[in-house]
């Protein structure tokens, strides 16, 4: 019987992996990735069979029981099964039902953690999820609902927060704009999107939280993080600065 690790992928960057998944990796039989996992990750693990096993929002989703039952076959035929998935696993990932389903199969399963989104994007920010004076709580939310749950329930785990990030939601900007005003958050709270966090193809859109639809007009089709606080008002006042200095070198011309 083999072993099934569940390993944190990382953000994106392939050298943002920990040195336990490069290792294990290296030693796989078998690679049971999310379509998030980039190519570059997916090819420290030379001798591996790889199966992409990934759900995105609006594409063909496997069902998490057949990817359950994928995963404690392979660790019936091979040695070293290693499931990846990006950032860390624990956080928005499905973790707990595939730790269940293997508990229960009997076989062994280990956690290797990875960088999550949020730290990717905070790192790419150079901005302090914990800024002192202005954040001393952050919350990583989804907005995904629970069967029977009611309209924006979600919001409710954002109230109390100085800072909130929202992992699944970027394609859902107006309706988390409107939950969180109807919570309570003012319109002009700094926001951001950060689409890509720590691969070439990053970019970074400063906004508030009332205009937050129109900037997420402008995200293209990469995973994206909303980020939402007071620690973004200098992203803001950068961008301000910016369109002034653009401004006066226009009219000097
Ligand atoms: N376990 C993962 C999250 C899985 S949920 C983690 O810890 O990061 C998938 C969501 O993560 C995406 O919808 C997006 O909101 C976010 N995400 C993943 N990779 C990202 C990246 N490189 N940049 C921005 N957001 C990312």
């Amino acid at each position: 019987m083999g072993k099934v690790y569940l390993v944190g992928a990382g953000p994106g960057a392939a050298d943002l992996l920990t040195v336990r998944a490069a290792r294990l990796l290296q030693q796989a039989d078998v690679v049971f990735h999310d379509a998030l996992v980039d190519g570059d990750v997916l090819a420290l693990a030379p001798r591996a069979q790889l199966v992409a096993v990934g759900k995105r929002c609006g594409q063909l989703s496997t069902v998490q029981q057949f990817i359950n039952r994928q995963l404690v076959d392979a660790a019936r035929r091979h040695a070293c099964v290693v499931r990846l998935k990006g950032g860390d696993p624990m956080l928005f990932g499905r973790a707990q039902e595939e730790i269940a389903a293997l508990a229960k199969a009997g076989i062994e399963v280990e956690v290797v953690p990875g960088i999550s989104a949020a730290f990717g994007a905070s790192s790419a920010l150079g901005l302090s999820l914990t800024r002192r004076g202005l954040s001393r709580s952050v919350v990583f939310l989804t907005p995904a609902v629970g069967s029977g749950e009611r309209p924006h329930a979600w919001a409710d785990a954002a109230r109390g927060a100085d800072t909130v990030v929202l992992y699944m939601a970027s394609r859902q900007a107006e309706a988390i704009a409107q939950g969180l005003m109807a919570n309570g958050m003012p319109p002009g709270r700094p926001a951001v999107l950060v689409e890509n966090a720590s691969l070439p193809a990053q970019r970074v859109l400063p906004t508030t939280l009332g205009r937050l639809p129109e900037a997420a007009q402008q995200l293209g089709t990469g995973p994206a993080l909303i980020m939402v606080g007071e620690i973004y008002a200098e992203l803001l006042e950068q961008a301000a600065g910016r369109l002034e200095a653009e401004t006066r070198r226009t009219a000097a011309a």
